[in-house]
């Protein structure tokens, strides 16, 4: 039974289950009056005077892995996802949740190897006008993997092992172009 099977029984027959409280009906009606039923599809009334399609429970994942790679050969975030597939014209109740959890198993978008050299963001921001440098420190070594992007990591000088968010590492190559990265800003920003 996909998600909104009692949103096509009520627009098809107009009827509701009889055991439901008054309260619960009202609840229901008041959300269904955004429905549209074009059979065989459903359509959610979105912002915009935009009708989304409603995606059956069993298509999820497909429309999913579609937006995140298929589409457009890249592996966007979780947030771009989802911004693609409600540009698709897509809805379902838990399309933010599902698309992170999909990303967050995707092996491409995780993987990160074992034994890999990694670089550590050092949070040291150094402030130029108008641009953010970004520092990478020397090669650390990846020891372990947890869930959630957390990983151990080493320092091949003194063999300190210490966790880290994934978010403040990358992959290191020994081509690798320079230490410093710069990103431009519009607005100045505060040293932190
Ligand atoms: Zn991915």
């Amino acid at each position: 039974m996909p998600w909104f099977a009692k949103n096509i029984n009520f627009l098809a027959s107009g009827d509701l289950p009889a055991h439901w409280s008054t309260q619960d009906k009202n609840k229901f009606l008041n959300k269904v009056k955004n429905f549209y039923w074009d059979d065989p599809y459903l359509f959610k009334y979105c912002h915009d005077q935009i009708f989304q399609r409603c995606i059956p429970d069993n298509e999820v994942s497909s429309v999913i892995k579609f937006c995140h790679y298929e589409a457009c050969k890249g592996h966007f975030s979780s947030k771009k996802t989802t911004v693609k597939i409600l540009q698709c014209g897509f809805y379902w109740p838990t399309i933010f949740k599902d698309t992170h959890t999909f990303y967050k198993t995707c092996e491409n978008c995780q993987k990160v190897d074992i034994g890999q050299n990694v670089l550590l963001y050092n949070s040291r921001l150094h402030l130029f006008p108008r641009k953010l440098r970004l520092r990478w420190s020397d090669p650390f070594i990846e020891k372990h993997v947890y869930p959630y992007g957390t990983f151990d990591i080493e320092n091949p000088k003194n063999d300190n092992v210490f966790k880290v968010n994934r978010h403040r590492l990358k992959a290191y190559f020994d081509n690798f172009p320079s230490e410093n990265e710069s990103i431009g800003l519009n607005d100045p920003v505060y040293k932190g």
